[in-house]
């Protein structure tokens, strides 16, 4: 991910992360709700929804961790200990990045502060448990579309196109599932805010390529009954509403930040490294 570092980006991203509103926040509320979920087999439509929203929000955490570790790279100035190479960022982002860290993404929110598990709601009653969720998307859309007023860097906007599509599917899918419940138009508030994806450029390409309209299915035999919610028509452009068995189109392996030697990561020197790494090679 070459690019400009920029610190002070890198923390506000964290309340993506770690917020109250972040891609944790969403994953443990959904996660311990499809756990805890009583009576299960009369409403598999419900379970599977929140369950296999779950799974797709373990892949935001890496997303947004990587993009994090992008834009902390080359934050450090040269590789002698002894030339404070971390001078430069007094005063810039979280301390904890690279006092605590080396120069990686924090379980905490843009102040610094840990996430917390108190940030899990889960009533046990569907209907509240899926407005809170609904809440909780559209609560996260705003602190994305606030993170992207303060930042014009191109790796974070990037990020935050592709996130606010698919938050968008999730606040629908949310509000489809309540009106199947309860027979109350939910989706006529969305967006919110009032913003629709079409303002920003970066979510052009995902909205272009129809993503605004697919649930993907994280798992071959699990999660099947989402297509008895997620069906119709998109309620802002009419797009299909389509679940799609599989992922979504990767945008390449798994993130590989470099080395910096100004926070001792990995920690060794790289012939070090090689050696060690033959070594296990020649035992398989
Ligand atoms: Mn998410
Ligand atoms: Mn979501």
């Amino acid at each position: 991910m070459p690019s400009e570092p920029d610190p002070d980006a890198a923390a506000n991203v964290q309340e993506l992360l770690g917020g109250r509103f972040g891609e944790m926040s969403t994953l443990m509320n959904y996660t311990y709700q499809s756990f805890n979920f009583r009576g299960r087999k009369k409403v598999k439509p419900f379970y599977d929804l929140i369950a296999n929203i779950a799974t797709e929000e373990l892949g935001h955490i890496e997303l947004v961790a990587a993009t994090i570790n992008g834009l902390l790279t080359g934050a450090s100035e040269g590789d002698e200990v002894t030339d404070a190479p971390l001078k430069g960022l007094k005063g810039k982002g979280i301390p904890h990045h690279y006092i605590n860290n080396g120069l990686g993404a924090l379980a905490t929110n843009s102040l610094g502060k840990g996430w917390n598990g108190e940030y899990v709601f889960n009533s046990g009653d569907l209907v509240l448990d899926l407005l809170h969720n609904f809440f909780l998307e559209n609560g996260a859309r705003m602190a994305k579309i606030r993170v992207y007023e303060s930042t014009d860097h191109p790796v974070a906007r990037q990020m935050l196109g592709y996130l606010f599509v698919r938050g968008g599917v999730h606040a629908l899918a949310y509000a489809k599932a309540l009106e199947e419940l309860t027979g109350v138009d939910v989706k006529k508030m969305l967006p919110i805010p009032k913003i629709p994806d079409s303002a920003f450029k970066e979510a052009k390409q995902f909205t272009d390529k129809g993503m605004h309209g697919k649930l993907y299915r994280f798992s071959p035999e699990d999660f099947k009954d989402i297509s008895a919610i997620w069906r119709g028509e998109h309620p802002i452009d009419g797009t299909p509403l389509e679940v799609v068995d599989g992922l979504p189109e990767s945008a390449g392996g798994p993130a590989d930040p470099p080395e910096d030697k100004a926070v001792s990561s990995p920690g060794l020197h790289p012939e070090e490294l090689q050696e060690i790494a033959q070594r296990l090679i020649s035992r398989l």
